[in-house]
């Protein structure tokens, strides 16, 4: 069996395409033009390319970004000064603070002081509660993205055994509450790097998701004939990008497989767009 290979290229485009109308049509109806602030600080290349890229995508969907660089040298004080002022910005609907932190920032407290209510990448604790009581505001971007790519390939998850490699905050576990949730209806083990026989799991999953961060660590034996393989790891080796799970052979034993670059990657992005104009929306509600 060849995999269907699910193309996160064109359904992000799709995805942007959806918020660039839907900006559109609150700023006819409203005069407010959805706007994501971003945090950097300090001078991590990777950092500055990632953070540019979402400006970019925001630009295109005819969103507002500005760009808060800040020196590595920043005190924790300062940089929850400049959070609290976005906070306080009405023209401002989405607040995102680029991880990591330089070392000596508190990446918990200062995420913990963005408003609830701007928090785009779906990290503060009440955020993360509201999802796990199934009653979402903002929805983490990657496990988000990968939810709606699942639906749009019209990829049952209902009934079927989701295993999850990889519990962080960011994609793991909200991955594993999205999956679980009534609606989408997995019955879900997630696993992790004290999971004993991690293979075994691997193989009994309808649904695999990899987000660990080691490269190509799902081999071809590790995934059921006619799993779903979505692969979440980004990791550069050599001049290469490659995912977490071994492409070539899974691709030959999984009903559908997600490609690395151009499968969640593109994802993530388009759902942080998805996730600005719905701040802008019940900000705007809300301030009317
Ligand atoms: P973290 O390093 O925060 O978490 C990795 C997880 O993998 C941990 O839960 C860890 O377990 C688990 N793990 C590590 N080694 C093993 C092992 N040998 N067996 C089983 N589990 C293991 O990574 P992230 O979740 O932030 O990212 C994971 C991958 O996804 C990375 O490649 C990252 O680049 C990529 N990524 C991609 C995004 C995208 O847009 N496509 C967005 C975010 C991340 P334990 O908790 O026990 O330590």
């Amino acid at each position: 069996m060849t995999a269907k290979v699910i193309d996160g290229k064109q359904i992000a485009e799709q995805t942007r395409a959806e918020a660039a109308a839907g900006a559109l049509e609150l700023k006819a109806r409203t005069g407010v033009v959805p706007h994501l602030a971003a945090v950097l600080v300090g001078d991590d290349p990777a950092s500055a390319v990632y953070v540019r890229n979402k400006q970019i995508a925001c630009e295109k969907a005819g969103f507002k970004s500005t760009l808060h660089r800040l020196p590595a040298t920043t005190t924790q004080s300062e940089l929850l000064t400049l959070v609290h002022s976005l906070n306080a910005n009405p023209a401002v609907h989405g607040i995102l603070v680029q991880l990591p932190l330089p070392k000596g920032l508190d990446t918990t407290l200062i995420l913990d002081a963005v408003s609830p209510a701007k928090d785009v990448d779906g990290f503060h604790p009440e955020n993360v509660g509201l999802l796990q009581q199934g009653r979402p505001r903002f929805l983490p971007c990657t496990p988000a993205g990968v939810m709606r790519m699942l639906k749009v390939s019209g990829l049952e998850t209902s009934g079927k055994h989701a295993v999850v490699v990889g519990r962080s905050d960011i994609v793991g576990k909200p991955m594993a509450a999205l999956l679980s949730q009534k609606g989408a209806d997995a019955t879900v083990t997630l696993c992790h790097s004290r999971t004993q026989d991690i293979g075994a799991f691997c193989r009994a999953a309808d649904i695999l998701v990899a987000a660990i961060g080691i490269p190509q660590f799902v081999k071809g034996d590790m995934v059921k004939p006619g799993a779903v393989v979505i692969d979440v790891g980004i990791n550069r080796v050599g001049d290469k990008l490659v995912g977490d799970v071994d492409y070539g052979p899974a691709s030959q034993i999984a009903s559908a497989i997600t490609p690395v670059p151009g499968g969640v990657g593109p994802m993530t992005i388009a759902m942080l767009l998805q996730n600005t104009l719905a701040a802008a929306v019940a900000l705007s509600a809300a301030g009317s």
